[in-house]
């Protein structure tokens, strides 16, 4: 099968006020990818992100999902198109259960979809649940999602995020604040949202070990420039990429 450009950004600008955020950014993403955009602190990851789902005004440049150019689109036609993005910015209703959360997501989605005679709410029922399994929420279903680990909190962000059906999908940060066993429970349904239902996915993460373990390639920012790009050992190798993580695991 021919891979297919998903996610084409060309010459990328955002500023804030003087601060080149992003900086003419060329990137590309192929269908079923699964990479991630490392830099440190205030390198421009979030905000590349917000450019991507419109939740940020583009200075400059283009992106493209597919063919259709999306640059400066409104978060819910962007979304509507397919492409979902979960944590740094929570969706959550903190007094809905976790089966409320989920349900609401998917029939905000059908509603967009389906006609006015769809069963929306019988087939909601169905997906939700199955929503609920793929994340490991069983336990919590019924539980007010205000009330729920750091941990299950991230994942109800992720089911929420899948109950928009999407076919491009942003995590910024998936695994902040979780143990080094929620990381790896987290990472590896992740991976397995990338391999077994096909979904494209973009993920930003801090610690290494886990970017090198789960991306099949890596982009690395600075300051809001585009520096080092490629398979996790040509990032390795890279010498301006070792520069920026000098004296971290990288
Ligand atoms: P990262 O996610 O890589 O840590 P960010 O994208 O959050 O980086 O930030 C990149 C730079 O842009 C930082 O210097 C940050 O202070 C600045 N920045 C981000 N969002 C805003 C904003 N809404 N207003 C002003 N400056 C911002
Ligand atoms: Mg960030």
């Amino acid at each position: 099968m021919a891979e297919e450009v998903i996610l084409g950004v060309k010459k990328l600008v955002k500023s804030f006020g003087g601060l080149l955020a992003t900086n003419h950014v060329n990137f590309e993403m192929k269908t079923g990818e699964m990479s991630a955009i490392i830099g440190p602190n205030g390198a421009g990851k979030s905000t590349f992100f917000n450019l991507l789902t419109g939740f940020h005004a583009v200075d400059d440049g283009t992106v493209y999902f597919k063919k259709i150019n999306i640059t400066n689109w409104p978060p819910y036609k962007i979304a509507r198109l397919g492409i979902a993005r979960a944590f740094q910015v929570s969706n959550i209703y903190p007094k809905l259960t976790t089966y409320e959360n989920i349900r609401q997501a998917i029939l905000t989605q059908q509603k967009k979809t389906l006609n006015f005679f769809s069963p929306a709410s019988g087939m909601a029922q169905k997906e939700t649940r199955d929503l609920i399994e793929i994340t490991g929420l069983s336990e919590n279903a019924q539980m007010i999602a205000g009330n729920l680990s750091q941990g299950d909190k991230k994942r109800l962000e992720l089911a929420i995020a899948l109950g928009q059906k999407p076919e491009l999908l942003f995590l910024d940060e998936p695994t902040a604040g979780m143990s080094g066993e929620e990381t790896q429970e987290t990472m590896d349904l992740v991976a397995r949202l990338n391999r077994e239902m096909g979904l494209t996915i973009l993920f930003t993460e801090h610690d290494m070990s886990v970017v090198f373990g789960y991306a099949r390639r890596l982009t690395v920012l600075h300051a809001g420039a585009i520096i080092a790009e490629g398979s996790p050992e040509e990032v390795r190798a890279n010498e301006a990429a070792q520069k920026i993580y000098l004296g971290e695991e990288a």
